[in-house]
C-alpha cells in the first residue's frame, strides 16, 4: 500500500481570478472510473496540494474549493491541502485569507496548509505569518513548506526565502505542529536532517527528485538512516496534471524504484541497506503517523 503525500493531481494551473469551484467544471472527469483505477493500483490515499499565488504571480495550482470538493466526493480517498498567501500586496498580514482559512478547515475539512516562501515571497520566520501557524496549531492540522530550490526563473523564486535554516525557529516555536518539508529540502538536505534530528515534529517527502536524481535520492536516504530520521521520510509524486493513467504509471515506476532499485545503488557505495520496514515506512506508515489518524473519513 502507498500514500502519495504530495501530488497536484487535478490541481492544474489556473489564473487566480478564474478558479474552479468544484470537480463539475473539470473536463473528462469521471470520479467513479478514477476511484476504480486507484483502488486497483494499491494506493491508499492521494494528497492534493493547492498552491495560491494570487498576490504574487496571479497563478494558482488548483483551488481550495476544488480540493475540498474532490476530498468530499471521493470520501477522503483524495486529501486536500489548502493554500493561502499569508501576506497581502502591501506585505502586511493577509487578514482576509486568515478569516477564510478557518472556514476551509472547519467547514470544508481541508487537512493541512501549504506555503511556499520562495514563490509567495516571505520569510518563514516573519512574525506577520505566525497567526497562520497558530491557526494550524489550534486546529491540529499539519503544514507543508516548499523550502527547496525551484525550477522557475530565478526572479520568480528567490532562494533567499527558501533557506532551510529558518525552519529551526519554527521548530522551536511550534514543537507539536506537524510539518512536511517537500523535496527533502534540496539542496539543503543534510541541514534539514540536522533539524529533524532535534525536532520530532518535522517530516520530509521525496517527491520530484526520485527519477530526476536517483543517485542523490539514494545518498540522501542513506543519510536519513544515518541521522535516524528515516522514519519521518514519506513518498510523494509531485504529479501535476489530470491524466489518471499517466499519474498511476508515474506512481508505479517510482514505487518500484524504491522497492527494487534503491538498495542496489545504496549497496554499490557500501552504505547500510534500507530495511523492508523502513521502505514500508517511506511508502505508507510514516504518512499515517504524520497525519495521525486524520485520514479516516
Ligand atoms: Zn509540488
Amino acid at each position: 500500500m502507498v500514500i502519495d503525500v504530495h501530488s497536484h493531481l487535478f490541481m492544474e494551473i489556473y489564473q487566480c481570478d478564474n478558479l474552479p469551484k468544484s470537480t463539475s467544471g473539470l473536463k473528462n472527469f469521471d470520479l467513479s472510473d478514477i476511484l476504480k483505477k486507484i483502488s486497483k493500483s494499491g494506493i491508499e490515499n492521494i494528497v492534493v496540494v493547492v498552491q495560491d499565488g494570487s498576490n504574487t504571480n496571479k497563478i494558482c495550482l488548483g483551488s481550495n474549493l476544488l480540493a475540498a470538493d474532490l476530498q468530499s466526493k471521493s470520501m477522503g480517498k483524495f486529501i486536500g491541502i489548502g493554500s493561502f498567501e499569508p501576506l497581502d500586496i502591501y506585505d502586511n498580514l493577509n487578514i482576509e485569507s486568515l478569516d477564510k482559512l478557518e472556514y476551509f478547515i472547519e467547514k470544508m475539512k481541508l487537512k493541512g496548509l501549504f506555503f511556499s516562501p520562495s514563490y509567495q515571497r516571505f520569510s518563514l520566520c516573519n512574525c506577520k505569518i505566525y497567526p497562520f501557524y497558530l491557526k494550524a496549531y489550534d486546529f491540529n492540522i499539519p503544514l507543508y513548506f516548499h523550502l527547496a530550490a525551484l525550477a522557475s526563473p530565478a526572479k520568480l523564486s528567490p532562494l533567499e526565502y527558501g533557506q532551510i535554516h529558518l525552519l529551526d525557529q519554527i521548530a522551536i516555536d511550534f514543537p507539536k505542529l506537524k510539518i512536511n518539508i517537500e523535496h527533502m529540502g534540496f539542496p539543503w538536505t543534510e541541514e534539514l536532517f540536522a533539524i529533524m534530528e532535534h525536532a520530532e515534529n518535522i517530516y520530509t517527502d521525496i517527491s520530484e527528485i526520485i527519477m530526476r536524481r536517483p543517485y542523490v535520492t539514494a545518498r540522501n536516504l542513506a543519510l536519513a538512516k544515518e541521522y535516524k530520521v528515516i522514519d519521518r521520510v514519506m513518498y510523494g509524486s509531485d504529479y501535476l496534471g489530470s491524466n489518471i493513467t499517466e499519474y498511476l504509471n508515474k506512481i508505479e515506476k517510482e514505487t518500484d524504484w524504491i522497492k527494487f532499485e534503491l538498495n542496489n545503488i545504496i549497496k554499490k557505495f557500501g552504505w547500510p541497506a534500507i530495511s523492508d520496514k523502513e521502505l514500508d515506512g517511506i511508502l505508507l506508515n510514516n504518512a499515517l503517523q504524520f497525519f495521525n489518524g486524520t485520514l479516516s473519513y
